[in-house]
């Protein structure tokens, strides 16, 4: 048996309570589908900054009643403590994934990521201490690796942040450490590396890159590569970051906890593959979509050059298996912003 079955059998036998921030997101929204359905209790906080209520009533729809009525959300922010404290009140994990998490929006705004990320962290972090959770899993990024120029990224040796969200980040895993240290607070950062899958956003100054070609090559608007498109990333489908935080959170292994994951896939793919990739996929419905030309500009200041996973210490001590490399997930993805194409 998977370590992923094997943890999902052991929630249903003994359901427990889950609190997830950011769940009207993208990732907080695929936490939230995957824990109704496995007959879990969930509290979800979401200030709706990035995240919308559709992406909540998406998930209603795909849970039985039952399953949704296990559920319950609170509009509000993060940075309110009063409000950490109830939330955190008789949860057994927390998957911590509020956040302002674009890094151009950090660059203009760095008071408001700091103010989010840090200082709202480290409030939920405090909040969990206090209601004894019994663990803290949080998203970190691939952006703290920042300036270190390696092909593949080791999780001990990151480098010099190039925006003020990789600050955040790197500031979320040292709060972390020091909090497991200091009062005993278990916890687990996950970096993730390029996550993509249905309901991410593909509107805004600031949308990823998949949804925001997926929906450009769908509404025959021009599809713009920032730089020579040799830039590349390990882009990791969000079912892959659902399996992550259940194993990241019921792991037993003591040496499991307390520490940082990459997770992605160790599959590198420049810009220029990941054109005809979703060209190729999307040709296949229509024609017409196989004679596009990608356009090129400049380079987005604070944008990583290469990155790429090394996932051996979460295969190792989590027992995380992908289970969707880049076309299976792509398949999947597509299919979901056929459907929904707004
Ligand atoms: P998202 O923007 O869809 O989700 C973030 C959610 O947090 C949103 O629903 C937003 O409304 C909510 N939020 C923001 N500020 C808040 C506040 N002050 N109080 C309460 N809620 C607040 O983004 P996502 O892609 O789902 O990212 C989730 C997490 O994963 C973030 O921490 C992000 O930094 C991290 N991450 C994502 C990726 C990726 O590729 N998507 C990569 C690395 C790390």
């Amino acid at each position: 048996m998977s370590s992923l079955t094997a943890v999902k059998a052991r929630l249903q036998r003994e359901p427990c309570t889950w609190l997830i921030t950011g769940v009207a997101g993208f990732i907080g929204s695929h936490l939230l589908e995957a824990l109704l359905k496995l007959d879990q209790r969930v509290v979800g906080l979401d200030n709706l900054a990035t995240g919308h209520r559709h992406n909540l009533a998406e998930v209603q729809t795909l849970v039985r009643p039952e399953q949704w009525s296990r559920f319950k959300f609170h509009e509000g922010d993060l940075r309110d403590r009063a409000l950490d404290a109830k939330v955190c009140a008789g949860v057994d994990y927390i998957l911590h994934h509020a956040a302002l998490g674009s890094v151009p929006l950090s660059i203009e705004q760095p008071l408001e990521a700091n103010a989010v990320n840090v200082e709202g962290t480290l409030n939920l972090l405090m909040a969990a201490r206090d209601q004894r959770v019994r663990r803290f899993i949080y998203a970190s990024s691939s952006a703290i690796y920042g300036d270190r120029a390696e092909a593949v990224m080791l999780e001990d040796r990151i480098g010099h942040p190039l925006s003020p969200y990789a600050v955040t980040k790197h500031i979320n895993e040292l709060y972390a450490e020091v909090v497991a240290r200091c009062y005993g607070l278990e916890t687990v950062g996950l970096r993730y590396f390029n996550v993509f899958g249905a309901r991410q956003d593909p509107n805004g100054a600031y949308a990823a890159v998949i949804p925001k070609w997926i929906d450009a090559f769908l509404k025959r608007e021009p599809i713009y590569i920032n730089g020579d498109g040799e830039t590349s990333r390990d882009f990791c489908h969000v079912l892959n970051v659902v399996q992550a935080n259940l194993l990241a959170a019921t792991v037993e292994n003591p040496a499991a906890v307390n520490q940082v994951y990459n997770i992605a896939l160790n599959e590198s793919t420049t810009l220029n593959q990941l054109f005809v990739a979703l060209r190729d996929q999307l040709g296949r419905h229509d024609a017409s979509i196989s004679q596009r030309q990608p356009e090129y500009r400049e380079a987005r200041p604070g944008d990583v050059r290469h990155s790429q996973a090394d996932i051996t210490r979460a295969r190792t001590l989590l027992g995380y298996a992908p289970t969707h490399n880049l076309v299976q997930g792509l398949e999947v993805a597509l299919d979901w912003y056929r459907q929904n194409a707004r």
